[in-house]
């Protein structure tokens, strides 16, 4: 199988992993065996949280899925904890792989983004398919697997 994401960046030059090691300062809010959960410096809203593997792999495509399980539990926790420190209702978990999906840091990251009704933020732009080509793409997707 082709993946990409494999790491090529030294995790010396690598901002989380630096993080990670207690070289640079951060606003932590949780931290276990596996995982460092911190506020992100340019919050999308008052609570903006990342969640992030201590170990340095790129993006998703490189993260070991034993892994996992210590994850969505941190994700589960911290989604929680920040709900009810800004009072929000809801939180988006988001993760971005490849610079065309905006991914600036390459160590592997989850954003924790409180959410509350009326709140004017606008993420999801929804479109439509045309004739035939939802089933043509979902084979084209299948067939790569
Ligand atoms: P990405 O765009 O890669 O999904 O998200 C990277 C996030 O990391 C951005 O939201 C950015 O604000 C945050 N960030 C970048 N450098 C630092 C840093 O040194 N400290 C903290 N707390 N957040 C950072
Ligand atoms: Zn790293």
């Amino acid at each position: 199988m082709h993946v990409k994401g494999e790491s090529s960046m030294a995790e010396s030059e690598c901002i989380f992993c630096r993080i990670v090691n207690g070289e640079i300062p951060c606003a932590k809010v949780y931290e276990d065996d596996a995982v460092l959960a911190f506020l992100d410096l340019g919050p999308m809203a008052k609570g903006h949280t990342l969640v992030v593997p201590k170990r340095h792999c790129e993006n998703l495509l490189a993260f070991p899925e034993e892994e996992a399980p210590a994850l969505i539990a941190a994700l589960k926790k911290v989604g929680n904890a920040v709900m009810q420190a800004t009072g929000a209702g809801g939180f988006h978990v988001l993760q971005n792989n490849f610079p065309a999906a905006g991914q600036t840091v390459f160590h592997l990251h989850w954003h924790i983004i409180p959410r509350s009704e009326g709140d004017g933020m606008s993420l999801w732009a929804q479109g439509t398919y045309g004739e035939g080509e939802m089933a043509e793409l979902a084979a084209s997707i299948a067939e790569r697997m």
